[in-house]
Parts: structure tokens; sequence; C-alpha cells
């Protein structure tokens, strides 16, 4: 079914692909071996201290605006990974929080004095936002060029049309989780579980502009389990703990778990926050050739993708 190891892709640099022909053969004759764990965490690394020199030089900081509206669990986490980050490359993040009661005009006038600002570089609208607000409203108020989660429609036309802009940095961090292992999608089958504007659907489209073929999983997929045992490469981004069991799996499949979900769980009497992803990792990780671990997959690699866009805009700042 993998066809990553077919002919023509012996050209490319070993590492990872021959580990991953060697572990797909190897599971094809039924023999147990170790999987490849996509280290997220590492690359994200990496892209951080390229940042920190690339700021040092910097006149000023280059600064993201966080919009938060409500007090969504996850999005705590996230927001609070994002700080960090930004600390330790030398970035600002302006965090602003509102309440679940806030009016719309009120959010969307703030984002018009962000967009005015020269020393503000990005914007984003930490997702999701309470059902009773426009989030489309919201989002379509950002300037697209500050737009570095790429959710404004002028982004996803530039998706739509596979040219240059900014995706979703989610998406961009399975891109580039990809590059960096020398993955090349070209013909692969590729199934996404979950098809939110957010994730599901710019990394639908993304991958589709990479020629990989892609199959797009929701809620009403019947049968979905087929549909993910199919697949040469397996992304899920749903927020559902465990859907991804050993039985939704095949042997020689790379697996890119997006999902975040924060549990709350208790070990030896203690009460801990929990980060898990969709895929029971723990079931899975022995049958496929690759997976990415939650935490320390593409949640780190996301983090440093926004600020990698961060820069970009910090940069064409002259031309704004
Ligand atoms: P979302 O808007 O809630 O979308 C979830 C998607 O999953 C929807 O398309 C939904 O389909 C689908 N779905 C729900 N139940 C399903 C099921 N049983 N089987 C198949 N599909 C199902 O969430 P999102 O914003 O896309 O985020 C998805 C996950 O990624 C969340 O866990 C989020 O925290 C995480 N995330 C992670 C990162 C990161 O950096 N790693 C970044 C962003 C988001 P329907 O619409 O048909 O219900």
């Amino acid at each position: 079914m993998l066809s990553l190891c077919e002919k023509g892709q012996s050209h490319r640099p070993p590492s990872f692909l021959s580990i991953f022909c060697y572990t797909v053969s190897m599971q094809k004759m039924g023999q147990k071996i170790m999987p490849k764990i996509l280290d997220g965490r590492a690359i994200s690394s990496k892209i951080a201290e390229q940042l920190t020199q690339q700021i040092l030089v910097c006149k000023t900081k280059p600064t993201l605006v966080i919009i938060q509206i409500g007090n969504n669990e996850e999005s705590n986490t996230y927001i609070k990974h994002k700080r960090i980050f930004a600390e330790k490359i030398g970035a600002i993040v302006k965090y602003v929080h509102y309440d679940e009661d806030v009016s719309e005009e009120s959010v969307v006038v703030d984002i018009e004095t962000y967009n005015t600002d020269t020393s503000i570089h990005g914007i984003i609208v930490q997702l999701p936002i309470p059902k009773n607000l426009s989030e489309s409203r919201i989002l379509e108020s950002i300037d697209p060029r500050k737009d570095i989660d790429g959710l404004t429609s002028a982004s996803a036309m530039h998706l739509f049309n596979s040219e240059k802009g900014f995706v979703s940095c989610a998406t961009k961090a399975v891109l580039v989780l990809l590059d960096n292992e020398q993955i090349d999608v070209t013909g692969k089958k590729v199934v996404i579980v979950g098809h939110s504007a957010l994730v599901g659907k710019p990394t639908a489209l993304a991958l589709i502009n990479r020629n990989a073929t892609v199959t797009v999983c929701h809620a009403f997929t019947k049968n979905l389990d087929e549909e993910t045992k199919r697949a040469d490469i397996l992304i899920t981004a749903v927020g559902k703990p465990k859907l991804i069991t050993k039985n939704f799996v095949s042997p020689g499949q790379i697996v890119i778990d997006i999902g975040i979900t924060v549990l709350s769980v208790e070990e030896d009497g203690v009460k801990k926050k929990k980060v898990v992803g969709d895929v029971d990792y723990e079931a899975v990780k022995d049958i496929v050739a690759a997976i990415t671990p939650v935490p320390g997959g593409i949640g780190p690699l996301t983090i440093a993708c926004l600020f990698e866009s961060l820069l970009e805009v910090y940069e064409n700042l002259g031309r704004l």
C-alpha cells in the first residue's frame, strides 16, 4: 500500500526514508519494529534558535496580538505556550482577553486599531470563540497582511489558488514536519480526519497543492476505520481522545496527530492536567512506521510556525 519506498525516491537523502522503508518491509514480514517518533519539539527548538538570532538584530521587537474571548481550556494551554515561546525568542505578545459577553463591535473596533498600529505585526484570534459572536466577521476584520494564522478569506483564496500567503499555523506545521523528514507527498494517499476551516480544510488544500490524493473525513463519514486504514499518511484534527485506535491504522503508515485535548486526571492522588491527542498513541505506535506524539509533536511546531510568520510580517513592515 505504501508507495513512499517506490522507485524514483531513492535519490533522496536517506535519513528518514531509509529507516521508514526498512520499517515498512519489516512490518510487512510481521516483525515488530520501533516506529520513528516524529519529534516536533526538536524542530521547534531549531526554529526558535534561528528566530532568536533574527530578533537579536531587530531594531524593535516583533509583536503579536493574541485575542481570546472566553476561557476555553485548550486555548489557555495554547496561549500559555505561545507566550513562553515568545519570551524565549525575544518577541512580544500582547494578550487581549474579553469576557464571553463582549460585543462583536468592540472586538472588531480593537482589531481595526491593531491593523493600523505599525508596532504590531501579527494578530490572531484564538479559536473557538463563543457561538453568539460572528467568527467570520471578527476574523475578516484582521488586515490580511497581519493575518499570520491564515484565517481571513484573502488568505484562504491564496491557498485555494496555490499562491504564496499565510496558512493556518497547524497546517504549516504539518508541511514543515513533512519537509524536515523529507517526506514527498506527491501521489500519496493522505486521509485527514476533521474538516474545520482552522485545520482540516487548509491542510487538505495545502496537500492537494503538493499533489497528494486527499480524502477528508468528518463526523458524518461512514466506516471511518476503513478510510483511515487506507492512508499512506493519516492526519487527525478532531479533538477526541483515542478516536484513532489500533483498528484504524495499518502497518507502514505515517500518523500525524494534530488533535489536542486537555484532560483533568488524577495520578497518585494528585489532580493534574494531561494533554492528549486524537490517537491512542500507545496502541498505535507499534503498528505504524512513524507517528507524532502528543504533547511534543505538531503542537510545539505550530507555535514555532506562528512566530516564523510573525517575523515574515516584521521583515515586510516597510511595505505595509
Ligand atoms: P473543530 O472545529 O471542533 O473541528 C473538529 C472536526 O472533527 C470537525 O470537522 C468535526 O466534524 C470532526 N469530527 C468530530 N467528531 C468526529 C468523529 N467522531 N469522527 C470524525 N470526525 C469528527 O476543531 P479544530 O479547531 O479543527 O481543531 C481540531 C483539533 O486540533 C482540536 O483538538 C484542537 O485543539 C486541535 N488543534 C491543534 C493545534 C496544534 O497546534 N496541534 C492547532 C489547532 C487545533 P463535523 O464538523 O462534521 O462535526
